[in-house]
């Protein structure tokens, strides 16, 4: 060989090496047939023996019709990995016998660098591959699930689908009976068996473990659902080796208005988990006002702490009056929430917060308040007034309720008499048992309790003969409406359940009260206390400061 053939044999090997990045066949054929030029050998074969030796691929490269009157040819054998060999079959030029040694060692040179190109060809082919499959069952992925939900919504052709998130029942229980070998085999036998089921452009993909997410056309869905409520499946030889495998769907039939995948993935996901979480339901479809209401539950929960220590979570009083003579004669403590600078009132926020034990932070934290201010009054020569301070039944598991209050009020020096806290009744006997107990507790130290929202639960009449509180709050759904267009039994009741606490010696307060005809009636009962819109609203503390002086 000449030396600039040498070179343009280099040239060519390096561009061969930045081919084998790529996975078009075409040009590494292209690549082999220049090196054929230069190099003039007549053919080239390609195999992969695995570890036994057997075939696994033989591939022609380039193979030139006269090779057959050929002398031998040069054969070379790379180990790659897990003991699998690639073999290289070079063919002499056609019209010499013998292979000429100079064009020998290029030739060892060229075949080292297709082996390499040909590796890392695999390697782009294996990361094409596992970009979109699960190595595991060898089904498509998410990514795949993903851009093809996306390729949908941008042909505008999504609304013909329906997506679902799907999770095997008891796969764990599953795992325990047949060995998690055999489930494996169950899961990939019951996704090539929905796969079977699909068509071409209808995808299953596995999301994780027993999960995976389908994407199909609406008017398959029924069959589909059959499908999933229950199936046989078969894991291995033995007539025992049977399965029937059932699952829970998340659904959701798509819109065109559908944006992005991740509303897709997002909405199949929040109705699956209804679905795992419901006795009764397997399936469950999405649906978009639902989604609204947890979207605001993830936004008050996240939000919650923050606001705790940023101080968005404002106090606001509600005075208390005295029907005698309209003296002010207490407030009840009420959250007020402040979100962008709007007041979001509690009843947004209260029932989200009591799923959980947040609702105890918050009740601690208003405490933590009226207790301050109550110092603060105190310190400026501003005689306070009780305020009471709702406390949810959330707290009744915690042991230690009586004094981690007594504490609070001990911290800020405020005599207890200053302070009552609201109880709702409670239906659950457990539930009473530790109620009785803490409003025990709390009066051993001096601390009124009161029951809120009396005559909205059930155990009204055994709960204040039993438990010692010393305020009955009448719900404000016994005074009826402004007008007194209530039921005339609801108000002679009212009249009876305010007698027998007179006689129980506790005290009696209206809540919501609207109107004089209202007054009215609380007097005619003996009812001497009142909290409603017609004295004041809930106000916020600077107003309700200023009200206490002037009082
Ligand atoms: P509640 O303890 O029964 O509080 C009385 C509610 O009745 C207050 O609603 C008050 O604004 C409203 N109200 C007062 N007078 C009238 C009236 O004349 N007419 C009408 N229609 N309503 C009146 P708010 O402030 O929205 O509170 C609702 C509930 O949220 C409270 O009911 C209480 O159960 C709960 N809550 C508020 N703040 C807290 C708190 O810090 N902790 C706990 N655990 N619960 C709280
Ligand atoms: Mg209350
Ligand atoms: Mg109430």
């Amino acid at each position: 060989m000449k030396t600039e053939q040498y070179r343009d044999m280099l040239l060519h090997c390096e561009k061969l090496l930045a081919q084998a990045h790529t996975v078009d066949s075409e040009k590494n054929k292209e690549a082999v047939r220049e090196a054929a030029k230069m190099l003039s050998f007549s053919g080239l074969e390609m195999k992969r023996l695995d570890v036994s030796g057997k075939l696994m691929i033989q591939k022609i490269c380039f193979m030139k019709q006269e090779r057959e009157s050929q002398a031998e040819a040069k054969e070379y054998r790379f180990e790659e990995e897990n003991g699998i060999f690639a073999v290289y079959k070079v063919y002499p030029p056609a019209d010499q016998k013998e292979w000429d040694e100079e064009c020998v060692s290029w030739l060892d040179f060229f075949v080292m660098l297709l082996h390499e190109a040909n590796m890392r060809q695999n390697l782009v082919q294996d990361a094409n591959y596992y970009r979109y499959h699960d190595p595991q069952t060898k089904h498509t992925n998410m990514a795949y699930f993903s851009e093809c939900c996306d390729h949908y919504i941008k042909k505008q052709v999504i609304d013909q689908y329906t997506a679902m998130a799907v999770n095997l029942s008891d796969f764990t229980n599953l795992n325990l009976l047949i060995g998690s070998k055999n489930c494996d085999t169950v899961l990939i036998r019951f996704m090539d068996w929905l796969k079977a089921e699909l068509g071409e452009d209808e995808v299953v993909s596995r999301t994780s473990g027993d999960q995976f997410a389908l994407l199909i056309h609406k008017d398959h869905e029924e069959s589909i659902l059959d499908k999933l409520r229950s199936s046989e499946i078969r894991y291995g030889k033995q007539p025992n080796d049977v399965v029937t495998v059932s699952a829970e769907a998340g659904i959701y039939r798509l819109t065109a208005d559908v944006e992005s995948y991740h509303n897709i993935i997002q909405a199949i996901s929040s109705a699956l988990n209804i679905a795992k979480n419901s006795v009764q339901l397997e399936f469950a479809y999405y649906d978009p006002m639902s989604a609204e209401a947890s979207e605001k539950k993830k936004f008050y929960e996240e939000a919650f702490e923050k606001a705790l220590v940023n101080e968005d979570i404002h106090v606001f009083f509600q005075p208390k009056v005295s029907l005698k003579d309209y003296d002010l004669i207490g407030a009840e403590a009420l959250s007020r929430w402040i979100v962008d600078g709007e007041v979001v009132p509690p009843d947004s926020f209260i029932p989200i917060l009591e799923e959980t034990t947040r609702i105890c932070e918050l009740d601690f934290y208003v405490l933590e308040h009226v207790c301050k201010s109550i110092q603060g009054w105190i310190q400026h020569g501003v005689k306070p007034v009780k305020v009471s301070v709702n406390f949810s039944r959330r707290h009744l598991s915690n042991k230690n309720l009586v004094n981690d209050i007594v504490q609070m009020l001990d911290k800020y020096e405020v005599p207890h008499q200053y302070i009552e806290i609201e109880l709702t009744e409670t239906t659950i006997d457990a539930d009473f048992a530790a109620l009785k107990q803490i409003v025990y507790g709390l009066r051993e130290h001096g601390i009124e309790s009161s029951v809120d929202d009396f005559g909205m639960g059930y155990s009204s009449l055994s709960l204040i003969r039993d438990v010692p509180f010393k305020v009955l709050k009448i719900d404000k759904s016994f005074l009826g409406d402004k007008n007194m267009e209530s039921d005339e039994r609801q108000r002679a009741m009212m009249k009876h359940v305010i007698s027998m606490a007179n006689d129980l010696g506790m005290e009696c307060i209206a809540e919501g009260v609207e109107s004089m005809e209202h007054v009215q009636l609380l007097k005619e009962s003996k009812c001497y206390m009142a909290q409603g819109f017609l004295f004041n609203r809930p106000i916020p503390q600077e107003e309700f400061e200023e009200m206490l002086t002037q009082a």
